[in-house]
């Protein structure tokens, strides 16, 4: 068990969890948002982040520091608390991202290492090597063996209290994502940044991001911190965290006030392009999208920001409310809807469902059926799966149909789809107390023939009869060809 984490409540692969920082003598409640602080130009102070904002913990980049003589002087003398002005924890990066970008680099991981404990990093990072996606399989493997060689440097290093991140590579191999993940886990490393996934994101290649963070999950423990490194664009977190990552860093608030970008859950806006500002918060309701614009540059640009900062932490809210309340499948829903590649992202996201089973609830409140994806949610494949496992009696009725007379049979079970056929006595479990559409779609059809083929295919001393409303010829051809057939949407006629 990892000390340093916490978890307190799970939906899907989403958790809310506690990460202990303590050498800043922290409790950070994920998921969590670490905005970006560039040591040498700040948006938004440090101070400001903390107390209007909320930010409990916030990254800024070691090698920046360790590059910069004053910068560095003052970092040494005073501590990084000091410098920046924070109260709570500050985690650094150590300039991979550089390597990435230049190629080089004129520090190694002790030196980094050593450096980031001297100026009172909470969390610091070894010089790991972010492999883009789409390189050949032997360089990724090749880079990958140089990552583990730093972790196991950074293992030795003497870091005392400061929590040590291992990040996970492995390009767009979710196989040796995997195995990055087993092999960072086995280490004594405290959080566990996905890496190089920011070349995905700006692509907006959310499926193949998903495939990423899912192979580096199943290496990593249930209780192993993640982070999704790079990740900034509050459209994406809810998709994120349902596949199991715990915190994020934003230099987009920043990033993309500088080019007078609004984010939005929905995607981002130019503020050149708005009439409206279709958000509450402070910067929203003082200002008109002309008041914004009529701004010199550096006020519109914090401005700004201030907004993008406001948008992003507010989603992160709504997450943890969606984990709290078991809905958070229905919000990655919604916000797979703002973009086809998101939608792209949550049908990935569905293709690891069998993964997200293993930490969704048994119980939450009601499963609402949104969208044709609902039919392959986590709940629809573990009621498939508990199929195999109830008793089946000789003769068995499986209807739509209101009535539990199963007249001619030892029992009568309810159908409904997406779930298939249940016993009466579990009509009031979850999930079966479902919410579905009464124009019900294909999909919700098809994943209930799929449970009624598996409880036949597990049950084939029994004889089943099928009562149905109306379903389509193609959806009945699931069924197993020794099932009787009854319509009832023919006693209507
Ligand atoms: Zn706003």
């Amino acid at each position: 068990m990892r000390e340093c984490f916490e978890l307190r409540e799970t939906d899907a692969g989403g958790r809310i969890g506690d990460l202990t920082v303590p050498r800043a003598d922290v409790t950070v409640e994920t998921p969590a948002l670490l905005p970006v602080i560039n040591p040498n130009l700040d948006t938004i102070s440090p101070r400001r982040l903390a107390e209007e904002f909320g930010a409990e913990i916030l990254i800024t980049n070691s090698y920046i520091i360790y590059g910069t003589d004053d910068v560095r002087e003052r970092a040494l003398e005073d501590g990084l608390h000091d410098l920046l002005d924070f109260p709570g924890a500050i985690m650094t990066d150590s300039g991979s991202f550089q390597l990435s970008e230049y190629g080089e680099i004129d520090v190694t991981t002790e030196e980094i290492l050593e450096f980031q404990h001297a100026i009172g990093s909470d969390i610091g990072t070894p010089v790991d090597i972010p492999t883009p996606p789409d390189v050949s399989r032997e360089q990724a493997e090749r880079e990958l063996d140089t990552t583990q060689e730093r972790l196991e440097i950074a293992e030795d290093v003497d870091t005392g209290e400061m929590l040590v991140n291992a990040p996970v590579q492995g390009s767009t191999y979710p196989d040796l994502r995997e195995r990055a993940g087993r092999e960072a886990d086995a280490t004594d490393l405290d959080v566990f940044p996905v890496g190089a996934v920011v070349p995905l994101m700006n692509d907006y290649r959310y499926d193949d991001m998903v495939d990423v963070v899912a192979g580096a999950k199943r290496g990593l423990g249930a209780d192993a911190p993640v982070h999704l490194f790079g990740a900034g664009h509050p459209m994406m977190f809810a998709l994120a965290v349902a596949m199991g990552c715990d915190l994020f860093d934003s230099a987009a608030y920043a990033l993309y006030a500088r080019d007078d970008r609004y984010l939005t859950v929905r995607g981002t806006r130019h503020l050149d392009d708005l009439e409206y500002l279709p958000c509450s918060c402070p910067v929203c309701l003082e200002h008109s999208p002309d008041d914004l614009r009529a701004l010199p540059d550096r006020e519109r640009e914090e401005e700004l920001a201030a907004h993008n900062l406001h948008a992003t932490f507010a989603e992160i809210r709504r997450i943890k409310e969606a984990i709290r309340a078991g809905n958070l499948l229905e919000l990655v829903e919604q916000r797979a809807r703002a973009h086809p590649a998101m939608l792209d992202g949550y049908r990935a996201l569905l293709d690891h469902a069998a993964q997200l089973e293993r930490t969704d609830p048994v119980s939450k409140g009601s499963f609402f059926y949104t969208s044709h994806e609902s039919a392959r949610r986590p709940e629809v494949l573990r009621h498939h799966q508990r199929l195999d496992r109830l008793a089946v009696p000789d003769s068995l009725l499986l209807t739509e149909g209101r009535s539990a007379d199963g007249s001619g049979f030892d029992d009568s079970w309810r159908v409904e789809p997406p779930f298939g056929p249940f016993p009466r006595a579990l009509s009031k479990s979850y999930p079966l107390t479902a919410e579905v559409p009464d124009r019900t779609d294909r999909s919700a059809l098809a994943a209930a023939a799929d449970g009624v083929a598996r409880l036949v295919d597990a049950n084939p001393e029994s004889e089943f009869a099928l009562a149905h409303r109306g379903w389509p010829a193609d959806v009945l051809d699931r069924v197993p060809d020794g099932v009787a057939l009854i319509d009832l949407a023919d006693d209507r006629a």
